[in-house]
């Protein structure tokens, strides 16, 4: 017997429209930031933040990195994240010389919980920064009360999480800023790449800040980065921008599917009231999950992934010791399962047979 090809937890699709929009742009011989940006984020503030203005930058973390200095954070202030995350979201506020302190997360959503919040809110707390994470929105309605309550800003790591909605109302416009990443294994992509949606000082600010504190040439306001998008890159995110919601309704359409076919694991839920992007398809096992992700590739040829398996407190970058009991025990439990838009139906069969018996012999 052959053993099909292994099915990857991340395809990015780059097909013939973007090497078209990209050679258009190396032909135009304007590469660097210029008029494909500025398009390029009035038609993801339209498709994605309505009524709100975008920067785009060259990462998810620049963005997140910038939105923070634009809003006032540095040095003596403390901004509230979750430790169940990537690295960056922490990274973001340690680069600005404020301090991120670490709150749990809610065992449903994975994303940062209130009352863990407001067990760590100090006088030196400026804001709250949640993660929207795998593609489903914090509870920005219980952290936007304790937020007001404490007179605190809120910030969004929308890195995962484009097209998500919370109440009706879409992430990237809950807070003072969202921020977007377009790497390539997220939602859509150009390439590298990151928008912050934001609206006026904040907007400006950010502005500056990605082109070396200038808005006029040689007259540097600000001591800012060079944290500019290409024309090019943005090329690339104009024509997946089209694509995105698509492939959201393919996403949405996988994890339909392996909602009603797995069996004896703890499939995701969506919160009443919230859309869900499904930029990961997340389940929890009991025992043993490291042997369950070996066994499913090398048994079953599926991929999966752990997102993320050590606490960002407990990396050597922060190294800090404190009890986090809900953080600990998802980065003991989770798994990642194909949910791509790529995926047949063929394919979605295979991962849930392969999870349903690797489950079932008790991994
Ligand atoms: C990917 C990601 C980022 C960083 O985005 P980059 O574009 O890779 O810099 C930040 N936060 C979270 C939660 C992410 O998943």
């Amino acid at each position: 017997m052959t053993t099909p090809p292994t099915i990857p937890v991340a395809k990015p699709i780059i097909g013939d429209e973007e090497r078209a929009e990209v050679d258009r742009v190396l032909r135009s011989g304007m590469v660097a930031q210029g008029p494909e940006v500025a398009t390029f984020e009035e038609e993801f503030a339209a498709a994605l933040v309505a009524g709100r203005e975008c920067v785009a930058v060259n990462s998810g973390t620049s963005g997140l990195h910038l939105g923070l200095l634009a809003a006032g954070i540095g040095p003596g202030d403390e901004v509230i994240v979750p430790s169940f995350t990537f690295a960056a979201t922490a990274n973001s506020v340690a680069l600005t010389g404020a301090t991120p302190v670490f709150a749990d997360i809610e065992p449903d959503s994975f994303c940062l919980d209130p009352a863990s919040v407001a067990a760590v809110v100090t006088d030196r707390t400026r804001g709250i920064m949640p993660v929207h994470l795998y593609g489903q929105s914090a509870d920005m309605a219980g952290l936007g009360s304790i937020a007001q309550q404490h007179g605190l800003a809120l910030f969004e790591d929308a890195a995962q999480a484009h097209g998500a909605t919370f109440e009706g109302r879409p992430v990237g416009t809950l807070g003072t800023f969202g921020t977007f990443s377009l790497y390539p294994t997220k939602n859509m992509t150009s390439g590298e790449g990151g928008m912050v949606s934001c609206d006026g000082d904040v907007a400006h600010r950010v502005r500056l800040l990605r082109n070396q504190g200038m808005a006029k040439q040689y007259a540097n306001e600000l001591v800012g980065l060079n944290n500019r998008m290409t024309d090019i890159h943005a090329a690339i995110g104009r024509v997946q921008l089209r694509r995105l919601a698509g492939w959201t309704e393919d996403r949405r359409g996988n994890a339909a599917f392996l909602d009603a076919h797995l069996e004896n694991v703890v499939v995701p839920t969506v919160r009443e009231g919230s859309t869900h992007v499904y930029h990961q398809y997340t389940i929890r096992v009991d025992g043993d999950r490291d042997g369950m992700v070996q066994a499913l590739r090398e048994e079953h040829g599926v991929g999966s992934g752990v997102y993320y398996p050590i606490p960002n407190h407990r990396l050597p970058s922060f190294d800090l010791d404190i009890d986090l009991p809900e953080t600990e025990r998802a980065a003991r439990q989770v798994i990642s399962l194909p949910v791509h838009p790529s995926l047949s139906t063929g394919d979605l069969e295979r991962v849930v047979e392969a999870v349903n018996a690797v489950a079932k012999a008790g991994a």
